[in-house]
């Protein structure tokens, strides 16, 4: 049987991460991948993160031990405060169940698990187009269907807001929505709290279900409440969701695997027990297939969630990782716009969070590549992270003359 295993296709992202290590040129820059770097090009451990590792390893306490399924207590209730508010009446509700998950991977693979077994309907689910790919997967790995929804308008690089609301018009009553909370991966473009409402007033009429991810809260913005705005004002709203949490990109802890699931019940008064069912088939679902999440990262990020100091602190370095992304999107668009570049480039400033949908066409991209050594995914994005002060200038004459072949 093993020889009637097809090769699978590389990923598109190790691929290119692989043809970037293995280039010997001095002025290579990697801008495919999807983590913070410092300005020194180099991987950041957060001041805080760093501070609360260093209290867990000298807590004599500590040991090695399972957590529960539903993974570390202390996290996901502090998850959940995160995400929806502390004040929240879903939380004083008791309408809100969460798990700890193998970071937002697992959790968007746990609510697609569930809507797959539980959803009476076998829902379409409807995502971005574009999305973060590994959606796609997800999805049909737990045999629902997709479809897309249009999102990024190639003509003004910002939201295709006529387009997504006619297509959700259009979508089946019950569908499955997913969408970005904040800093849309790959576009970097996001709705405003306006269009938000708009997109909110649809899914109502049309009885859709939202099924949010969110991986850069704080990160995008540097303001944790402005980043969750568009979750609490579904939740607001009274909508029954899922919410995919990621702390990768927030707390930079992307290997150790943290997130949580968030499933919210809509408002009633049978709302707190239907959702402790929910829980309880979640925890079914998540023993068979981890068993029990990962304890590091959760204890990290826990320590740092219910401590006001070390909180405190977490928002002073989630502002220094998204200060210096915009200043690098202030930068690009300054230098393109001083060398008169062919085009318009306010795009790169009024998107948002770690990606730039930079509109290059796969032709220059591959450009970039070979004769600049400058390494992007073939649609154009870029990781505004790999960006610093000693490649902006290279990287702002490369896209110049790429622009103008
Ligand atoms: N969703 C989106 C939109 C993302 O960009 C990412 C990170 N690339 C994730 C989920 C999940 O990443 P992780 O599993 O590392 O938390």
């Amino acid at each position: 049987t093993a020889s009637r295993v097809a090769a699978a296709p590389e990923d598109p992202l190790f691929g290119l991460a692989k043809a970037y290590r293995e280039d010997p040129s001095d002025k290579k820059i990697d801008l495919g991948i999807g983590a913070y770097r410092d300005n020194n090009a180099k991987p950041w451990i957060l001041p805080v993160v760093k501070k609360a590792d260093d209290a867990i390893h000298n807590d004599p306490n500590l040991n090695h031990e399972y957590l529960a399924i539903g993974g570390l207590p202390d996290l996901t209730a502090a998850a959940q405060k995160l995400v929806v508010g502390a004040e929240s009446p879903a939380i004083r509700e008791k309408r809100i169940c969460t798990l700890q998950t193998i970071s937002g991977t697992g959790a968007v693979h746990l609510g697609g698990l569930f809507l797959s077994k539980f959803h009476p309907l076998k829902p379409t689910i409807y995502l971005s187009d574009p999305t973060w790919a590994n959606h796609n997967q997800i999805f049909t790995n737990v045999g629902l269907n997709i479809a897309k929804y249009p999102y990024f308008s190639a003509k003004t690089k910002g939201l295709d807001f006529d387009g997504m609301v006619q297509a959700l018009q259009a979508a089946p009553t019950g569908s499955v929505v997913v969408l970005h909370a904040c800093a849309h991966n790959p576009t970097g473009v996001d709705p405003t709290q306006e269009q938000w409402r708009a997109i909110a007033a649809v899914m109502r009429e049309r009885n859709q279900f939202p099924f949010f991810d969110t991986a850069y809260q704080g990160f995008a913005s540097g303001d944790l409440n402005r980043d969750a705005w568009a979750i609490r004002y579904f939740v607001e709203q009274g909508f029954e969701m899922c919410v995919a949490q990621s702390f990768a990109k927030n707390f930079g802890l992307y290997g150790e695997r943290t997130g949580a699931f968030h499933f919210v019940s809509a408002p009633g008064s049978d709302a707190s027990e239907a959702n402790a069912h929910i829980a309880s088939q979640l925890a079914i679902l998540q023993r068979s297939e981890i068993s029990n999440p990962p304890a590091y990262g959760a204890r990290i990020a826990s320590r740092i969630l219910n401590d006001p100091v070390l909180f405190a602190q977490w928002e002073e370095d989630l502002r220094t990782m998204s200060g210096r992304i915009q200043e690098m999107r202030r930068g690009l668009r300054e230098r393109l716009e001083a060398r008169g570049t062919p085009g318009t480039w306010d795009h790169i400033t009024s998107q948002i969070g770690m990606f730039s949908f930079t509109g290059l066409n796969e032709a220059q991209v591959q450009t970039l590549r070979s004769k600049w050594h400058v390494y992007m995914t073939k649609n154009g994005r870029i990781s505004m992270a790999g960006l610093n002060t000693n490649n902006i200038d290279y990287f702002a004459e490369a896209v110049d003359s790429v622009v103008r072949q």
